[in-house]
């Protein structure tokens, strides 16, 4: 049989063992609603604050400023559509789970502008400097997750908040992948997603700095302050917790791993004298490689890297039936037939170097 090497991170992680084990125990051991006030339901609340103090702790926040969320895409709109600024200043580079929001509010009223970037995704803040102005919402994504250009968060927010306006940051392909402390970097608004830092999928959470107002997207029962109705997922709650706090522990080593294997992957092909282009910025989430390749289609190159096992993707996951030039690579600029010649290979910690060898190889002998 065909041995399976999955190289799309970006879009998804397989789960962390010991938090899949904890999520299937919680679910057949501790299925109680937090909510109820009998004792079979203190495990679940119990569980349920335990999370929310390992999550806080994992990026500088206080408990009581995590709020559970089904999903990254949640965590957006919620922003999006509950923050109470006239205008919101975001990028041409961001998820459709910030830019769709964006549309629609704009149709209500509400004032849209975009940040330019430049060649390699990175957001240009002296045009944010013109543009902000007070009582604005500034919403830029710490990474890319089509081209894993890391942005200058606290610069950004230091821009945001010198103007008398918020920051918001798309974390979801940066969470359990760089350091992160909201504290630090002036966050006021975080959006992540468990199946990006190999927990579960269908839960995430979003970050509010105490005292930020927003109304609720969801609204019915008192869950999460009366912030975010429906009974909460706990099992998936708690085996997000261990996925993150696993990821956070290892994270320098993980780091140091899959920049080797970037490594490894770029030197195979260079040697091999094949031309391609890397996109993004030298500050990057590690392991995510977009590469191009001159009058080549992405879409046959990823099939041809799937009938030997290999899975990677054209750009965004969500993107992936869409054969469309991604509004990433036309935001920066990239020529039309490099950007139509674009794969992304995303690497996880699991991967190993010979994986990349064998990518590198199937690569080589496609493009050659
Ligand atoms: N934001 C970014 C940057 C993403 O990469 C994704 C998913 O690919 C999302 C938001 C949406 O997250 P979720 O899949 O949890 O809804």
């Amino acid at each position: 049989m065909k041995r399976l090497i999955y190289a799309d991170n970006a879009a998804t992680t397989k789960m962390s063992q010991a938090a899949c084990e904890a999520m299937v125990r919680f679910q057949l051991e501790n299925f109680a609603n937090a909510s109820q006030p009998y004792s079979f339901a203190r495990n679940a609340k119990k569980a349920l604050k335990e999370s929310r103090q390992i999550i806080a702790g994992c990026i500088g926040a206080n408990p009581d400023e995590i709020y559970f969320t089904s999903c990254g895409t949640e965590s957006d709109n919620w922003v999006i559509k509950g923050v109470n600024c006239s205008t919101i200043i975001t990028s041409p580079i961001e998820h459709h789970a910030i830019l769709k929001p964006c549309a629609e509010v704009e149709k209500q009223g509400r004032k849209i502008l975009y940040i330019p970037v430049n060649a390699t995704g990175i957001v240009d803040t002296i045009a944010l400097k013109q543009m902000v102005k007070q009582d604005s919402l500034v919403s830029v994504m710490m990474a890319n997750n089509e081209i894993g250009t890391v942005q200058s968060i606290n610069e950004l927010a230091f821009i945001a908040h010198e103007n008398g306006s918020l920051f918001h940051t798309d974390a979801v392909q940066a969470v359990g992948h760089i350091h992160i402390n909201v504290e630090e970097l002036g966050i006021d608004l975080l959006s992540a997603s468990a199946h990006k830092f190999n927990g579960p999928k269908g839960i995430g959470f979003l970050y509010i700095k105490d005292g930020v107002k927003l109304n609720p997207l969801i609204s019915g029962g008192a869950q999460e302050l009366s912030n975010r109705a429906g009974t909460e997922n706990v099992a998936a709650i708690v085996a997000m917790a261990i996925a993150l706090q696993e990821n956070i522990d290892n994270i320098d080593i993980n780091s140091q791993w899959l920049l080797s294997l970037e490594q490894e992957l770029l030197e195979l092909l260079d040697n091999s004298g094949v031309s391609y282009v890397r996109n993004g910025d030298v500050r990057h989430i590690p392991g995510c490689i977009s590469l191009s390749f001159a009058g080549f289609s992405g879409e046959s190159i990823l099939h041809r890297l799937d009938f030997q096992g290999i899975c990677i993707s054209t750009g965004s996951a969500c993107d992936s039936k869409d054969t469309k030039i991604s509004h990433v690579l036309k935001a920066i600029g990239l020529e039309e037939s490099l950007a139509k010649g674009t794969i992304r290979i995303s690497l996880g910690h699991t991967n190993t170097i010979e994986d990349v060898r064998i990518i590198a190889e199937a690569l080589i002998k496609i493009v050659k």
